[in-house]
């Protein structure tokens, strides 16, 4: 599957889930059945992360060869250069070839903290780079990730908007952005990129709340802003009622997808964290709808 192919075939707007390798035997099982949960909701795709340094390299493929040849599914293998060496990058290109994927997104991936990784001397510094090496030599369907709040590093928005343009003039056929939780950012973000001459189709990343902890860490690691909306919503529960802390992510993640859908975003990619329930909820809320 070449994703653009489904956003110019379909008159519907895409579902899709992104899924990171398990980590051990027990989460495998959990993942089992997490997979068999999101498959019966018909996912036009599902994305696998990859691990930067090519830590989850092993799991992801496997998982990636799972997802196609047992369940049946469309992929996006996702590809984080960061650390790698050109051999090794073909290395997991070609093996990706060969499973016969045809969609990836490449990320540079964040620097690994742990002293016994060594970078190899030829990893490339940036996506930018990867996506010049990639498309020289392979024939994929290539995505890049956006950032509707501006990448965290970025020497400034506009930087961080150039550099995006350059990847879709290297290749990139689409962008998934980062989430945000609040659609204004997207919307900006998308304004932003079509006066920047950026035209590929822009999916919004969704991410449902379920832990507030986790909530916090991840939004402190890539930039997202949480706004106070949501803070002061969250104070009123007790944040070790897992249930209901779910439920509110559930019911604001519906709003945000409803919202998206009906301003005509292409698809809604949703970030399972692997796990079924949030996304059971808003896909089958949205269908109830007819929105999806
Ligand atoms: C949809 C999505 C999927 C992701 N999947 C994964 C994954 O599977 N594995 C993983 O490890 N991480 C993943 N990430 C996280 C990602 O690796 C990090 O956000 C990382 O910090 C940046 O990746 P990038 O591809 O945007 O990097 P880059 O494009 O390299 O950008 C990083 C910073 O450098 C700047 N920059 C870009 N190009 C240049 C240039 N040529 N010269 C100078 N500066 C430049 C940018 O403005 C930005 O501030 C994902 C993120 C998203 C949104």
């Amino acid at each position: 599957m070449r994703v653009i192919d489904l956003w110019n075939n379909n008159s519907h707007p895409t579902l899709s889930f992104e899924l990171f390798p398990a980590r051990s035997d027990k989460s495998a099982e959990k993942l089992e059945l997490v997979i068999d949960d999101l498959a019966g909701l018909k996912p036009d795709f599902v994305s696998v992360t990859f691990g930067a340094g090519g830590s989850t390299r092993d799991g992801s493929r496997q998982l990636l060869n799972k997802l196609i040849n047992e369940k049946g599914l469309n992929v996006i293998a996702y590809f984080a250069g960061y650390g790698l060496g050109p051999d090794d990058t073909t290395a997991v290109l070609n093996s990706y070839q060969d499973l016969g994927i045809e969609t990836i997104l490449v990320v540079r991936g964040d620097p690994i903290e742990d002293n016994k990784f060594q970078p190899h001397p030829d990893s490339m510094a940036h996506a930018t780079d990867m996506i010049s090496f990639i498309a020289k030599r392979y024939n994929f369907c290539m995505g890049a990730a956006g950032y509707p709040e501006g990448h965290i590093e970025a020497e400034s928005r506009k930087k961080d908007l150039e550099y995006l343009k350059l990847k879709v003039e290297n290749g990139v056929k689409y962008i998934i952005s980062n989430y945000c939780y609040d659609n204004r950012y997207f919307f900006d973000f998308v304004d932003q990129c079509r006066s920047t001459g950026i035209d590929v189709p822009i999916l919004p990343g969704i991410m449902p709340i379920f832990s507030i902890k986790m909530m916090n860490t991840l939004s402190k690691l890539c930039g997202a802003t949480i706004p106070r909306e949501i803070t002061e919503s969250l104070a009123g529960l007790d944040p070790d009622d897992r249930e209901a802390v779910e439920n509110y992510g559930i019911d604001l993640a519906t709003r945000q997808c409803a919202e998206l859908i009906r301003k005509g975003v292409h698809g809604l990619h949703i970030y399972t964290m692997d796990r079924s329930r949030p996304a059971l909820e808003i896909a089958g809320r949205l269908r109830k709808e007819g929105l999806l």
